[in-house]
């Protein structure tokens, strides 16, 4: 479902050059949920903005679903984005508009008709667990019901692929524990494919079937989690 091959980004400036992914090879089959586990610097970030194309590799290809993003530019790679959503650690809601307008938001950009919004946005909220709250404005929410309308916004287009980037990190423990269950069972019931990146080992434990340890922008392990803890 996610190719990567010989994956490179480099920041420069004129004091230095920074080789924030270096070389990443990942495949991610449909269905899995895949983590990269580091600590901060690594390059997880500058990984997951290469997956949809929020930074333009410099070499090396990304493919998701069978299409080979970095060959597409414009309106074509706007279109192919829609089937890859993505959650952020500080939610990234619009503050003027109510939990129903932050999804329907989401919905315009496609160009969904006006007619079908109201009943996808009212599915959606329904999917989060969120349905009481549509006229609710992101600062009347908890943070746990944030990330909810995030994964609402993120599932819009009804994406064949999520990009977490490190969506639980802002939360208390058990909140964690609420949206990394609803991420499995997103996972489980809409065959949902799931790439996160994090800091905390516990995510990985939790909920992914193979992880990857980014360190200096490289893989240095790989494999399915249950290996990966047998040679801790
Ligand atoms: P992580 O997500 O693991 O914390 P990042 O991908 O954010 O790692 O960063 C990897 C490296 O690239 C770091 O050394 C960081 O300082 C550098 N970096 C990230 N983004 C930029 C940028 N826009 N300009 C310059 N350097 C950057
Ligand atoms: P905002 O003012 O935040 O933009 P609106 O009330 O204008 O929010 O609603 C934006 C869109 O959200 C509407 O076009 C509609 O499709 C959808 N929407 C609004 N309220 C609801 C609701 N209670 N249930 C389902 N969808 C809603």
């Amino acid at each position: 479902m996610i190719e990567i091959r010989g994956l490179r980004k480099t920041y420069r400036s004129r004091k230095q050059s920074v080789n924030a992914v270096d070389n990443v090879d990942l495949t991610v089959g449909e269905g899995e949920v895949y983590g990269v586990l580091g600590q901060s610097g690594a390059g997880k970030s500058t990984l997951l903005r290469c997956v949809n194309m929020l930074e333009r590799p410099d070499t090396g290809t990304v493919a998701v679903d069978g299409v080979e993003l970095t060959a597409l530019g414009g309106k074509r790679l706007r279109i192919a984005r829609h089937g890859i959503g993505m959650i952020h650690q500080h939610f990234a809601l619009l503050s003027s508009r109510t939990v129903a307008g932050n999804v329907a938001f989401a919905l315009e950009v496609t160009g969904a008709p006006r007619a079908e919004r109201r009943a996808r946005v009212a599915e959606l909220l329904e999917l989060v667990g969120l349905s009481g709250r549509a006229d609710a404005y992101p600062s009347q929410l908890s943070g746990g019901q944030k990330q909810r309308v995030g994964i609402a916004r993120a599932l819009a287009a009804r994406p064949k692929v999520l990009l977490s980037d490190e969506a639980t990190s802002a939360l208390d423990p058990e909140t964690t524990d609420s949206i990394l269950r609803l991420l499995l069972d997103l996972n489980r019931r809409l065959g949902l494919t799931i790439l996160l990146i994090t800091h905390e080992m516990t995510v990985v434990k939790r909920i992914c079937t193979s992880a990857a340890v980014m360190r200096d922008g490289k893989f240095v392990e790989s494999g399915r989690v249950a290996d990966l803890l047998r040679r801790d």
